[in-house]
């Protein structure tokens, strides 16, 4: 059946040889010199204040991400929408405002015994799970004189780390030997624990210092495999996590931005809106497969701008990438755009 958008496709899906070709093409103009370097990342960090992937909620010094199309944060549009939204009123509602925290702020970092690799627990001691323990223990022990923590920390041995976790879009440390990172496994037990991967039973007490002692076993590890690969990172804001993609998919999506940035910057794109983007087609080898009659209305948008800044890079002829220019659409004309050959 063929839906009202398909006129949109505008790119045939690739075969392999294509695909390839594809992929140099990309990969040259993305490691070219005119491209930006924020972009190259597979997991782009953008600052709060970019002009065009910037997320910050405008009042100042507010830490929240901006909310849908809104440049404020979900409070602070409700404030303004509760108090009348006058547009006369706005400079001044930015700047008077009372900003507001991250409620977010997952820490990951390391655990703060010098050398120990795991990963801390999210509360004030910053302490691994097994380091947490020992400090609780000896903590007990010395309930009468307080036991002084720097001097504790000093005396203890660090642990070495799980590992990075199996999720292919996720460069957390794993919490466990079973090798997901705190965030996946709690998805993975949500999952309903595809391919059922589990720990031996009291591994915690008895071989907790030697992880690669520690045997994961599983019901089918194909599909534990497979629930890795296709898991989605955790949502962080100002971030475009581009990991575990297939690398035609992902320098199509990090070539996309860029050409968002360069022909259309009036237009905010929220890192969350891309993210979500790259969520629904992680199981694709190309953009060009996307569905677009199935999908949001804003994934359609960014989708169809990417699909059209594409179409540009691989439908001109490789002379005219080769003297150094490219069409881009109708809009500008040809814009001399890099100073070397591809
Ligand atoms: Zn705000
Ligand atoms: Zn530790
Ligand atoms: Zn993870």
């Amino acid at each position: 059946m063929t839906g009202a958008h398909s006129g949109l496709r505008l790119l045939a899906e690739p075969d392999g040889r294509e695909s390839r070709d594809r992929l140099e093409i990309l990969t040259a103009l993305i490691n070219g010199p005119g491209f930006d370097p924020l972009l190259r990342a597979d997991v782009i960090k953008v600052p709060t204040e970019h002009p065009v992937f910037g997320w910050g909620c405008r009042v100042s010094r507010c830490q929240r991400s901006a909310h849908g199309t809104s440049d404020l944060c979900d409070t602070h549009r409700q404030q303004r929408v509760s108090r009348g939204g006058d547009e006369a009123e706005r400079a001044e509602f930015l700047r008077t405002a009372e900003p507001l925290p991250l409620t977010t702020a997952a820490f990951t970092g390391p655990c703060r015994v010098s050398g120990c690799e795991r990963l801390a627990l999210g509360h004030r001691y910053r302490l691994c799970a097994r380091h947490d323990n020992r400090w609780r223990k000896a903590s007990a022990r010395e309930h009468d004189t307080e036991l002084d923590l720097d001097e504790w920390l000093a005396t203890e041995v660090p642990y070495p780390s799980f590992g990075v976790c199996s999720a292919a879009s996720c460069r957390d440390g794993a919490g466990s030997p079973l090798g997901l990172c705190p965030n996946h496994d709690q998805r993975y037990e949500r999952a309903g624990r595809p391919g059922g991967a589990e720990l031996p039973g009291g591994w915690f007490h008895s071989h907790e210092r030697d992880p690669s002692s520690i045997a994961v076993r599983y019901r089918d590890e194909k599909v534990f495999r497979q629930w890795c690969r296709e898991a989605d990172p955790l949502l962080r804001i100002g971030e475009i996590n581009l990991l575990g993609l297939h690398p035609l998919l992902r320098a199509e999506i990090k070539w996309g931005l860029f050409a968002h940035q360069r022909q259309n910057p009036r237009t905010r794109w929220l890192p969350v809106d891309v993210q979500n983007l790259v969520n629904n087609c992680r199981a694709m080898d190309s953009l060009t497969g996307f569905d677009l009659d199935n999908c949001s209305r804003r994934a359609r948008g960014l989708t169809k701008e990417m699909l059209q800044s594409l179409r540009v890079v691989y439908v001109t002829p490789s002379q005219t990438r080769e003297a150094g220019y490219l069409e881009f659409g109708s809009l500008r004309g040809r814009i001399p755009r890099f100073q070397q050959p591809l």
